[in-house]
């Protein structure tokens, strides 16, 4: 049996494939070469992560295709429902990267709060001509112990998210209209204290936080949760990260409340053009970022490829 990892697959993965007969490929093939080469090694297995594109024309003209796994959460670049209604087997690996997501957003919380993105920024071009300036400049910085955290979308990466939040002596406050209650386990010295957090109003939420974190699909009408009025309705100098989806934020309406001084500044993981974000976000002073890297450590690279490998293990034992 063929597997064709088109975006990577861990070794992991590979390696339980390969021990359990199958060939794996991980040499990307090009998007238009897709249907051709599928055709010609007749592979059944197709593994993407974001980057290769499971349209209804490879689906259609691919009869050998079995399977279809993506690496990760978000399915969008997979046309998901034809595929399934052709037969064939999609599948993800939804909690494999959750914990990774929640841990760059707590790191980006610590950076926002004292400003750590900019201060690298500066130091290696103005730290020895004005070392003193830069130290009045980001010497003005906020403490996470105490301060509110208000986590949009309580789902996997937002439970993890409040997971370690909690353990960072934060309050927790959750908006998410499908979940009334969750209970966090908080590990701490071997021991589980587990948290039971009620869900709020958005409202609520967006007045009471110092610190907003989003964790929501992008809504299916591809309109932006976070726009001009919810701004509005946040705290002065409030600090936001986005490692959900780029649209989740209106890019043009973030601009303006970090202008205004509304937001005092802001950590993006995700763009809405992704590959090539808009300039004026990679030039912001007030913007932390990083290149949608937030499944991407060692280990859930590893869980991922481990997944991946199981459902294809599975689906052909059955
Ligand atoms: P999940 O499905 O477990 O949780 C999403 C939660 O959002 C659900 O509880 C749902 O009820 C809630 N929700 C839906 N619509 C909402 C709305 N309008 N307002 C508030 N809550 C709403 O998903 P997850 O695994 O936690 O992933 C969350 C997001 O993180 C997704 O957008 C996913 O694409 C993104 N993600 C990003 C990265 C990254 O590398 N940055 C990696 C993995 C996932």
């Amino acid at each position: 049996m063929k597997v064709l990892a088109n975006d990577g697959i861990a070794q992991s993965g590979q390696v339980k494939l390969e021990d359990n007969g199958f060939t794996v490929v991980t040499e990307t093939v090009a998007q238009e070469n897709l249907i051709n080469e599928i055709n010609e090694k007749e592979y059944e297995v197709l593994l993407v992560r974001s980057a290769t594109k499971v349209r209804q024309d490879i689906i259609d003209s691919c009869p050998s295709l079995k399977m279809i796994g993506r690496g990760g959460v978000g399915m969008d670049n997979i046309d998901v429902a034809y595929a399934r209604e052709k037969g064939i087997n999609v599948f993800n690996t939804p909690a494999a990267s959750s914990l990774a997501v929640a841990e760059l957003v707590t790191a980006q919380l610590f950076s926002l709060a004292r400003s750590v993105y900019d201060s690298e920024r500066q130091m290696p071009v103005n730290g020895k001509d004005n070392f003193k300036g830069l130290k009045k400049q980001y010497g003005k910085g906020i403490e996470l112990r105490g301060k509110t955290l208000g986590i949009i979308g309580f789902g996997r990466i937002g439970q993890y998210t409040a997971k370690y939040a909690l353990g960072l002596g934060m309050n927790v406050i959750a908006y998410d209209p499908f979940m009334e209650k969750a209970t966090i386990p908080v590990d701490v010295a071997n021991q589980t204290v587990n948290i039971e957090i009620t869900t709020s109003s958005l409202d609520t939420l967006l007045s009471a936080s110092d610190f907003i974190s989003l964790h929501v699909p992008m809504p299916a009408d591809g309109k932006a949760l976070i726009s001009t009025a919810e701004f509005d309705k946040m705290k002065e100098g409030v600090r936001i990260v986005n490692a959900a989806r780029g649209g989740v934020i209106d890019e043009d309406a973030l601009i303006k409340a970090l202008e205004s001084g509304k937001v005092n500044s802001v950590a993006l993981d995700v763009f809405v053009n992704e590959p090539t974000p808009r300039e004026d976000l990679l030039n912001n002073k007030k913007i932390a970022l990083t290149p949608h890297i937030g499944a991407a450590t060692v280990e859930a690279q590893d869980r991922i490829g481990t997944e991946l490998a199981d459902n294809i293990i599975n689906f052909y034992n059955k």
